[in-house]
């Protein structure tokens, strides 16, 4: 089955496919294995282009069919917030199995142009890879983050939506309704040295807008739609993001806190311990943990 054909799947019993980033090895085994444990139909991993960088496009994609393989599982490799014409060819050229291209900061049309010429050369390379365009503007990024404002003007607009899918030819579509990329919070108490950077109290938060999410789905059905920034959502928002439609769901930021708390935590109670498979190996667990709790979200 392709990934399009699961997402499909997905889409006609109101369930979603996981989509988790990694840009190391250990934590790619931990997002396979918790899937497949969790007995959800497949996963998808992303790589932004920064860990793509780090990992090597062509290293990330033997990594996952190795992965793969080695699982017995179905494992689409995802190329997260490509935001190039160029970029996303590199990415096909290796063998990625689904593209986004990101140019939602560029005007419509600009933003029209690059994933239309985006689909044409993906399909010219492999019918099967799956490909996603943005509209509205997503704020934030994959880490933990002050305070943003969410405006409902940066919200994709139904008609847009339809228009661009379309025009583009894209599979899915990554829209905003209240999310944004990463988790907000705030530090309460001025920054001292124990405190600086210490996220303490939530603040503001992210809520989802289902009744505009709907009116994106009626205006476009065909499409598969993808819930961005899920990080810092509540679960009950998560799960009726899905029941309205939603069939992909992203998580990135949580895992990061996850792997990085715990990496600490290893290395300041074990001071002496050099073997890296010894203090990363709990690290990656934790993030198994959590991709597991994730995943029990989407059934
Ligand atoms: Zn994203």
């Amino acid at each position: 089955m392709t990934l399009n054909d699961f997402l499909k799947e997905a889409r006609e019993k109101k369930q979603a496919i996981g989509h988790f980033n990694f840009a190391t090895e250990d934590v790619l085994k931990a997002i396979v294995s918790a899937a497949k444990e969790s007995g959800a139909p497949c996963v998808i991993v992303g790589t932004s282009e920064g860990e793509a960088e780090f990992v090597g496009m062509k290293e990330a994609v033997a990594l996952v069919r190795a992965v793969a393989d080695d699982f017995q599982y179905p494992v689409f490799l995802n190329a997260d917030h490509f935001k190039s014409f160029e970029k996303c060819k590199v990415a096909i050229d290796a063998g990625y199995d689904s593209i986004i291209i990101d140019t939602s900061r560029l005007s419509l049309e600009e933003n029209r142009a690059a994933a239309k010429q985006v689909v044409e050369y993906a399909r010219s390379i492999n019918p099967n890879i799956s490909v996603e365009g943005e509209l509205g503007y997503l704020k934030g990024s994959s880490e933990v983050q002050q305070k943003i404002e969410i405006s409902t003007d940066d919200y994709s607009k139904p008609e847009e939506v339809a228009d661009f899918i379309a025009q583009t030819g894209v599979d899915r579509m990554a829209v905003v309704f209240g999310n944004i990329h990463g988790i907000v919070k705030e530090v309460v108490s001025a920054p001292t040295t124990e405190s600086v950077g210490v996220p303490t109290e939530a603040s503001g938060e992210e809520k989802l807008d289902i009744d505009h999410f709907s009116k994106i789905v009626a205006a476009a059905p065909n499409a598969y739609y993808v819930l961005h920034g899920a990080s810092g959502l509540k679960d009950e928002d998560v799960r009726a993001a899905i029941q309205a439609g939603i069939t992909n769901v992203h998580f990135n930021t949580e895992l990061r806190v996850a792997y990085h708390d715990t990496l600490e935590k290893t290395m300041h109670d074990n001071p002496t311990e050099t073997t890296p498979y010894k203090y990363l190996g709990p690290a990656a667990e934790e993030v198994k943990n959590l991709v597991l709790q994730k995943l029990a979200l989407f059934k």
